[in-house]
């Protein structure tokens, strides 16, 4: 898949685009169009400034880092709104089925930050399996202190990995876990082709939670809908590998909490690593803060400044289209005219996914 193509930029790549001050590089292509953008992350809690703009705005832009929840409560709230648009991948802060019901369109910029993500997933399980965060503590408080650093500490070299979906993310931490010489393996309800699994020497399963009763590592790479929703939960821990270590840079809902906290302290699990987290900000007591052997980072592994030019570029891309009446590319399509379509037919299912989010 090819990076965004707008007809120009009005930022430098590697410019901070991703927050308040950075505007995503927009203001002066919306203005110079005739519109105008409100920028705030006044967007939590009942009469927030979200819920105020909404009274008319046209366009909601947000990014899943830091995401604006858009409610049923809140689409119906917006008689003028005919698009969110993700400023990033993983549209699952929109309440996809009440976007379908009252013809919001949804898009996102796929493959915006699929490789940063990757990487971001290679390091975490680097990190957990070679027990990197110890011993960095071990340095920071003075000491030099072997036996405690490498008590947990192994080669993944030879290991059994899988990824629950092999899609743009799963399919490049497979590509890149390839050179570490470890036996690779993945689910997805869209089986990759032949030559692709000959080439990086991959075993399908069809079915995750047989997957996952052999694997020294775990990653999930899915979306988050109503299929997944929770996919870790009482129920399934059960068929992980005793002292798994799982590592999820896709959804934070695709875990309950409480059952990944519970599964590191009998040992289910080895270690847990991801930057996603539900809801977004966690509060300050979310248990994953606090439970033992974590590698919890906030939600960063696809807003690199790299992956920042990609997606900013990529909404103005998706802009550029709908106002100049052009269909965007099938790759960015969630909901098109009450219905799933192009990437969003692909890796997601009918429903919402956004209960809770407040
Ligand atoms: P993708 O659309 O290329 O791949 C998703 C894959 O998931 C598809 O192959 C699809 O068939 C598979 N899938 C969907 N439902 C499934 C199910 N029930 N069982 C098995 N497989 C299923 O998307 P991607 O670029 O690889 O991104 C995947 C997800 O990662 C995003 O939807 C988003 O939630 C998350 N993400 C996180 C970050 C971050 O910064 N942490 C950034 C980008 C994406």
């Amino acid at each position: 898949m090819s990076t965004p193509s707008p007809s120009s930029i009005d930022f430098r790549p590697g410019e901070l685009l991703g927050c308040i001050s950075g505007e995503l590089g927009l203001r002066k292509f919306i203005e110079d169009r005739g519109h105008s953008l409100i920028v705030t992350s006044e967007k939590d809690g009942a009469g927030c400034q979200l819920e105020e703009e909404l009274q008319d705005a046209h366009y909601v832009i947000s990014q899943p880092f830091y995401p604006a929840y858009l409610t049923r409560e809140r689409i119906a709230s917006a008689p003028n709104l005919k698009a969110a648009i993700t400023a990033g991948i993983g549209s699952d802060h929109v309440d996809l089925q009440a976007a379908m019901e009252y013809n919001i369109d949804v898009s996102e910029v796929t493959f915006c930050n699929s490789i940063s993500v990757a990487e971001h997933v290679v390091m975490q399980i680097l990190s957990l399996v070679r027990n990197y965060i110890p011993s960095y503590h071990w340095i920071k408080k003075g000491g030099w202190n072997i036996a405690d650093c490498v008590e947990r500490s192994y080669d993944i070299e030879g290991m059994k990995v899988g990824t629950v979906a092999a899609g743009r993310i799963g399919l490049a931490v497979l590509k890149r876990l390839q050179a570490f010489d470890c036996e690779l393996h993945y689910t997805d309800r869209h089986r990759l082709p032949r030559d692709v699994e000959e080439k990086y020497n991959l075993h399908y399963w069809e079915d995750w939670k047989g997957m996952v009763q052999t694997m020294d590592v775990v990653t999930l790479n899915c979306p988050l809908h109503p299929e997944t929703e929770h996919m870790i939960n009482t129920e399934s821990i059960k068929n992980f590998k005793r002292g798994t270590y799982l590592v999820n840079t896709a959804r934070g809902k695709l875990c309950d909490k409480d059952v990944i906290a519970q599964a590191l302290k009998d040992g289910t699990l080895a270690g847990y690593a991801g930057d996603v987290w539900f809801p977004q900000p966690p509060p300050a007591d979310h248990v994953w803060r606090s439970m033992p052997w974590h590698g919890m980072t906030p939600h960063v592994s696809g807003t690199s400044l790299s992956a920042q030019a990609r997606y900013a570029a990529g909404v103005r891309e998706i802009l550029e289209h709908y106002w100049d009446g052009k269909e965007i590319r099938s790759e960015y399509q969630i909901v098109t005219n009450g219905a799933l379509a192009g990437a969003g037919a692909h890796s997601y299912s009918e429903g919402n996914t956004t209960t809770g989010c407040d």
